[in-house]
């Protein structure tokens, strides 16, 4: 039951409804039985600063921010932290009561590097990253990956945003990445250590699609998709059969998760925890395909 001391989250973005933020963080607040609650907010561009006020006023704990406001939501945030201003978007916000700042992160970057080393058992540091898209998500894997010292090479539909990347790479962080075009596709793919598509290609409901064809999957490889419904991806469908160790979606989803979490609440969720979070997650996914 909630009471005037229960510590309030939320998540704010247009539409809103499908999130799986609040099942996974409420997960978490069960397991460590922490008086605390999680809503998803369907909040317009032109209410958002209101919005982020609001919450400010009203004592929120923290926020979650997702699409479309990831960008936008920056301009409402009086403090940002490096790796957000580098990404160029926040995700995570922080309502600091005693400095009466209202900071923003970025966890997306950081969630997939997590996920990755986890199932790696090793840092990236060195490792040679192939990744589809030049979005938003793919931006924020970039720019941590290359903060982690490994390797990237991009390849995007769209080639001028893939090359918009690296110029902004090289400006801020003067490292080159490398972008890859059709011609040199298998070549590049088969030189990687890790592949990930970022791009939303494979998302329900165009379920039967993959970034990349079947064939050109390299043998071995260690493969990643960010797409999280379906929870197993016709890319991933693919990599398992190409004999690939494959990383889904929802690992990264639940890492960038815990991350907002340690920064809000100072605490770092252990295996058993991150466990219990994927659970609520995929749980709440089978029941959306049942629905
Ligand atoms: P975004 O900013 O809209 O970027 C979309 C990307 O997908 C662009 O690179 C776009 O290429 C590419 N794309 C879209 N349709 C395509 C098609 N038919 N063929 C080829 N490329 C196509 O979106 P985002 O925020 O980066 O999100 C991308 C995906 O990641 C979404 O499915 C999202 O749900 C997922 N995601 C997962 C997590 C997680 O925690 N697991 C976190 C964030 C996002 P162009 O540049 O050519 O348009």
């Amino acid at each position: 039951m909630n009471n005037s001391k229960t510590k309030i989250f939320g998540v704010l973005g247009h539409p809103i409804e499908h999130s799986l933020s609040p099942v996974m963080h409420k997960a978490f607040f069960k397991e460590k039985k922490i008086d605390a609650d999680y809503f998803a907010f369907d909040v317009d561009d032109k209410n958002l600063g209101n919005a982020i006020h609001g919450a400010d006023a009203l004592k929120f704990c923290g926020l979650n921010v997702t699409i479309p406001h990831k960008i936008s939501v920056m301009k409402y945030i009086d403090e940002i932290s490096e790796e957000a201003n580098l990404i160029n978007a926040v995700n995570t916000i922080k309502f600091d009561y005693i400095k009466n700042l209202i900071i923003g992160y970025n966890t997306d970057g950081i969630g997939a590097i997590k996920a990755i080393e986890k199932n790696l058992n090793e840092g990236l540091k060195g490792k040679k990253i192939f990744i589809c898209g030049a979005g938003g998500a793919a931006r924020a894997i970039i720019f941590s990956a290359l903060l982690n010292n490994a390797e990237i090479s991009i390849y995007n539909r769209t080639i001028e945003k893939a090359d918009l990347i690296r110029k902004e790479v090289k400006e801020k962080l003067n490292k080159q990445i490398k972008i890859t075009k059709n011609f040199d596709l298998k070549e590049r793919l088969k030189d990687s250590d890790i592949i990930i598509n970022a791009t939303s290609v494979g998302m329900f409901p165009n379920v039967d699609k993959s970034a990349i064809n079947e064939d050109d999957i390299p043998k071995g490889k260690i493969v990643m998709d960010i797409v999280y419904n379906p929870i197993e991806t016709k890319f991933l469908e693919f990599a398992k059969k190409r004999n690939c160790k494959v990383i889904d979606g929802v690992d990264m989803l639940v890492e960038q998760g815990a991350e907002a979490l340690k920064i809000w609440l100072d605490i770092e969720a252990d295996e058993n925890l991150i466990g219990i979070m994927r659970r609520a997650v995929i749980e709440k996914l089978k029941n959306k395909l049942k629905n």
